[in-house]
């Protein structure tokens, strides 16, 4: 039976009453309906209310669109050229209105009947304190046919050429009217479990599909919105959790068994401060990932700065303890560098030998190291996408770290797997948290961990923004700063890596800096994407070793970078960065002991969304909050680090408006996987169903 029942909904859409092969072809190119359920899942934007018909006589200027059943009494053309109009006045036992065209006027002129009643409904406005329509739809009053005129009308999204095509959001309207006609209960079977829908006091699948489009009252509307919404968020969940869950079953991993000497020395004797309580947890998670068999693949959230760092070094120690090696792998040469010096003097004391690959690691320095990972005496490495060339062999990799990761792609990961047997242990780092509603929708197929902690001490950055022409006050603020023996970064926008442009502006910035703080007095070094890597190199050692005052820079410095002394940032044109961007810039201040300040300097002319940025950036510090006005402003396709995948593809629901659905959903499914994680019950066939009945119409197959 079901074969039969879904096969009306999968009818090619030519085959409905009205379309035809070219209207078809149309709602194809246009609209990406094929069959019949597209057409059912092309949603209405909203719905006009005709279900009240209204009195002229109770016409006021608070009401919007009205309908009205009123007689034509007589109609004028007044005007000339531009201003040339038909007036038509209309009354009914209560008063009159006036009906006002502006185009069209020759075909309302032949059309319209005098002295006849018509349903007329239309946008209300008041010109010289008179009630009045213009451009009303109308259609001659017939009694017997009001009660299936006045009704909740969809509106649905349509396009221009649709429009020129005689399909506009009234002509999709009418069809879908013809499709739901010929539809019965039993052509839209039930796809979630009885005891769901009844436990959530759902609709039937039946019933949301029709009131989805055509309601009786506005509540059944909503109910059925809910319903599909919550349908569309479920299946979701169960595909990717389902993609998690097969993982864990099938994929072989390296077993680490122990917890050995070296992570308990360093745990114990070498630690240089306490963990915070975030660390330890997400430590114990990896501990317990590691240890059954199975391939981790984990992505820690933290905010800026919350110390993911350590959390990457304890997990090395465990895979040396159990005879793995482990690399870290680092988006740029700065960070790479930086953790390999951070790192190696960590180890130190414990005497575990730690080597740095970068593109501009010497020949000969090369060859020793490929040498040690190939035969296994290195069992820590860090580095840059150097690290997956194909010359690069390690004898047992067991760990993978990709830092920073939302600029390495999948590709890259996948490399890496490839250097071993059994594919290591991964676990991605993120440069900025996103929400947790969108990690549960892009990533809900990796395990993930969150660091929402920060160590302890840190005082918190005080963000101001100014105007440029508060320049030269800020100047000074930043040279009271450099003589109490802080040092300051000045950032520039990059809008492409070898953009001439951006050249420019950061020279003229940073002749502009010198010129406030002058270079006898003052050392200020340059880092942009132009300068050869020893260029670069020398620039940042100046400025890590506290040699510079100032570090002028693109947002090559953006990621990672960490200078304790520094205490002050300036961000220039920080109306053209992203929140996500401004607050990782951020992250680079505050990360010692004094008080730190970012600066944010903009032009004096701001659209409402950078206004809105800069508010955001200024009222708070949290990592998480940012994400979440982020994902608010420029919903989930544009964050950065999120997958292009058909994951975030909805239909009706959205991860940022539907956020305890979601989770709900989320929930409902992981209930429903943990009694049956193959779907083989009964009561879970409509589930099994509905998915294979799916197959091939969503992007998840693209999904890794
Ligand atoms: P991020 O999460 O941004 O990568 P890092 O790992 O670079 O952060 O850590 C930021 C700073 O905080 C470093 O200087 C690090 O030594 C320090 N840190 C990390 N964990 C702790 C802790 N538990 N207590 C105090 N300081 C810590
Ligand atoms: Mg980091």
């Amino acid at each position: 039976m079901h074969e039969q029942d879904s096969q009306i909904l999968s009818s090619p859409i030519e085959y409905l009453k009205g379309v035809g092969p070219a209207r078809a072809d149309l709602l194809k190119k246009e609209l990406g309906i094929y069959t019949f359920y597209d057409l059912l899942q092309h949603y209405p934007l909203r719905h006009i209310d005709k279900t009240k018909i209204t009195l002229i006589g109770q016409l006021n200027p608070g009401l919007d669109y009205v309908q009205i059943v009123a007689k034509i009494m007589h109609w004028d053309i007044v005007g000339e050229k531009r201003g040339r109009r038909l007036i038509a006045m209309v009354k009914d036992e209560t008063g009159i209105l006036e009906l006002v065209w502006f185009q069209g006027i020759s075909w309302i002129q032949k059309n319209l009947l005098e002295s006849t009643h018509y349903l007329i409904f239309g946008k209300l406005s008041y010109f010289n304190g008179r009630p009045q329509i213009s451009h009303p739809e109308m259609e001659v009053f017939h009694p017997a046919t009001l009660e299936a005129k006045t009704r909740l009308e969809p509106v649905y999204p349509s396009s221009e050429k649709l429009k020129a095509r005689q399909l506009n959001g009234r002509q999709l309207a009418k069809l879908t009217e013809v499709l739901l006609s010929q539809i019965q209960t039993n052509h839209i079977p039930e796809n979630m479990p009885e005891e769901i829908v009844q436990t959530l006091q759902f609709p039937s699948r039946y019933e949301a599909l029709h009131w989805i489009h055509f309601p009786n009252q506005f509540n059944d509307y909503q109910r059925a919105k809910t319903r599909l919404k919550f349908e569309e968020l479920f299946f979701a969940q169960i595909r990717l959790q389902r993609v998690r869950l097969a993982r864990h079953a099938s994929s072989k991993g390296y077993v680490f068994e122990k917890v050995g000497d070296l992570f308990l020395n360093f745990y114990n004797h070498h630690l240089p401060f306490q963990l915070t309580g975030a660390q330890k947890r997400v430590v114990k998670e990896i501990r317990q990932d590691t240890s059954r068999g199975h391939q981790m693949n984990r992505l820690l959230q933290g905010d800026v700065g919350s110390g993911k760092t350590m959390v990457g070094v304890l997990c090395m120690l465990l895979a040396a303890d159990n005879g793995f090696q482990s690399c870290l792998m680092a988006p740029t040469e700065i960070l790479a560098q930086q953790h390999f010096q951070g790192i190696s003097e960590l180890l130190q004391p414990m005497n575990v030998p730690v080597a740095l690959l970068t593109g501009s690691t010497k020949k000969a320095e090369r060859k020793v190291i490929l040498e040690g990972l190939a035969n296994g005496s290195i069992p820590i490495v860090i580095g840059t996408h150097a690290l997956i060339e194909d010359p690069v062999i390690f004898k047992k990799l067991g760990f993978a770290i990709i830092d920073e990761q939302h600029r390495f792609g999948v590709a890259q990961r996948a490399a890496l797997w490839k250097k071993s047997s059994l594919p290591p242990h991964v676990l991605v780092m993120t440069a900025t948290p996103i929400p947790r509603t969108l990690a549960m929708t892009a990533y809900g197929d990796l395990d993930y961990s969150i660091m929402d902690e920060l160590p302890p001490g840190r005082q918190p950055i005080t963000t101001i923004q100014r105007n440029e022409m508060a320049r030269s006050r800020v100047m000074e603020f930043v040279r009271t700063e450099i003589e109490k023996g802080r040092q300051a970064y000045f950032v520039y926008p990059l809008i492409e890596e070898s953009s001439k442009l951006d050249y420019e502006d950061l020279e003229r910035g940073y002749q502009e800096v010198i010129s406030y703080f002058p270079s006898h007095r003052y050392r200020t070094v340059k880092i942009h994407g132009k300068l050869t890597q020893e260029q670069k190199d020398a620039s940042m050692r100046e400025f890590v070793s506290g040699k510079a005052n100032i570090l002028v820079g693109t947002t090559v410095i953006e990621v990672g970078v960490n200078v304790p002394n520094a205490s002050v940032m300036v961000i220039e044109s920080a109306e053209k960065f992203g929140l996500s961007q401004l607050h990782q810039l951020r992250g680079r201040v505050g990360r010692g002991a004094e008080k730190s300040f970012c600066i944010l300097l903009t032009g004096s002319k701001m659209g409402q969304e950078s206004r809105q940025r800069m508010e955001i950036m200024t009222s708070t510090n949290d990592g998480f909050v940012i994400a979440e006005k982020d994902l608010e402003m420029r919903g989930p396709g544009d964050i950065e680090g999120t997958r292009q995948s058909g994951a975030l593809d909805f239909k009706i629901a959205s991860i940022t408006e539907d956020k305890e659905l979601l989770e709900l959903a989320a929930k409902t499914a992981e209930k429903v996987l943990e009694e049956d994680p193959d779907l083989n019950l009964a009561k879970n066939l409509p589930i099994k169903k509905y998915l294979q009945s799916q197959k091939g119409k969503t992007g998840w197959s693209k999904i890794s």
